[in-house]
C-alpha cells in the first residue's frame, strides 16, 4: 500500500524555542500542528502561507511550552485535539499556573478530544501515523511516527546528543531510557526525528554518539 508523502516545517515557538511542527499530507494539504506551545497567530499565518487546511492538533505531552497554545488554536479553528496520553492530565491542568509564572499569561488548560495510547493510530489527510507511548520525561508522553516516511516527532523524549529531563514530578530516568531503547530504537536507525528543542537527528546517529543512550553508553550502564 502506498501512502501519499508527508511534508513538515518546524516553527520554534515560545521563549523556550520549542519545535512546534506543522506536518501535512502532500496530496490533500490537510495539516496537523504538533505541539502549539504558543504564538498562535504566527502558526495560523504559516498555515495560510503554505495553503494548508488545519485538520488536527497533536500534543506529545502536557508541558506549557508544548501545549500552552492548544486551547487558543482549538478555539480559533475548531479542529480536534489528539493526545497526549491521559497520564499527562495533571500537567495540562497546571498550564495556566505555569503560564503565569513563565511569561505566557493567558495560556489555558484543555481536554483533548481524543486521548492517545501505545499502538493507537491517527490519520491526517490520507496518511496514517502510529502513536508510541514513551513515559519518563512525563508519564503521558507520546511520539508520533509516520512509518512510510521514516519520520517521527519525539517531543522531549530524545534530543540530538541528549535526552529529556526526568527531574520533574512523576519523571523517571529508568523509564525514559527504556522508552528510548525499547520503543524508539526498534522503529529503525533510518528514522529522522524532530525533537522538542534543537536540531533534527536520526535514531541511528543517536545510537552511535548520544552520551546518554548510545549503544556503548547503554552497555556500560548494564555492567
Ligand atoms: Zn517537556
Ligand atoms: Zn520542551
Amino acid at each position: 500500500m502506498s501512502e501519499p508523502a508527508i511534508q513538515a516545517v518546524i516553527a520554534p515557538v515560545t521563549p523556550l524555542q520549542q519545535n512546534c511542527t506543522i506536518v501535512w499530507c502532500a496530496k490533500t494539504l490537510k495539516a496537523a500542528v504538533i505541539d502549539p506551545g504558543g504564538e498562535v497567530p504566527r502558526l495560523m499565518a504559516a498555515l495560510k502561507a503554505k495553503g494548508l487546511t488545519l485538520e488536527k492538533i497533536w500534543i506529545t505531552h502536557g508541558h506549557l511550552d508544548h501545549a500552552g497554545g492548544t486551547a487558543a488554536l482549538a478555539a480559533e479553528t475548531g479542529v480536534p485535539i489528539e493526545g497526549p496520553h491521559p497520564d499527562d492530565q495533571f500537567w495540562i491542568d497546571m498550564i495556566p499556573e505555569s503560564g503565569a509564572r513563565y511569561g505566557m499569561p493567558g495560556a489555558e488548560s484543555f481536554t483533548p478530544d481524543r486521548w492517545l495510547g501505545d499502538g493507537d493510530t491517527v490519520t491526517l489527510g490520507e496518511t496514517e501515523w502510529e502513536v508510541v507511548h514513551c513515559p519518563g520525561h512525563t508519564p503521558g508522553h507520546i511520539v508520533f511516527f509516520h512509518r512510510p516516511s521514516r519520520f517521527a516527532q519525539v517531543g522531549d523524549v530524545l534530543f540530538k546528543g541528549s535526552i529529556g529531563r526526568t527531574d520533574f514530578p512523576r519523571g523517571n530516568f529508568e523509564q525514559l531510557i527504556h522508552s528510548i531503547t525499547q520503543k524508539l530504537w526498534p522503529l529503525g536507525d533510518d528514522v529522522a526525528f524532530v525533537p522538542g528543542h534543537g536540531p533534527m537527528s536520526t535514531f541511528g546517529a543517536e545510537r552511535r554518539s548520544n552520551p546518554f543512550v548510545s549503544d556503548l553508553a547503554i552497555e556500560s550502564m548494564n555492567v
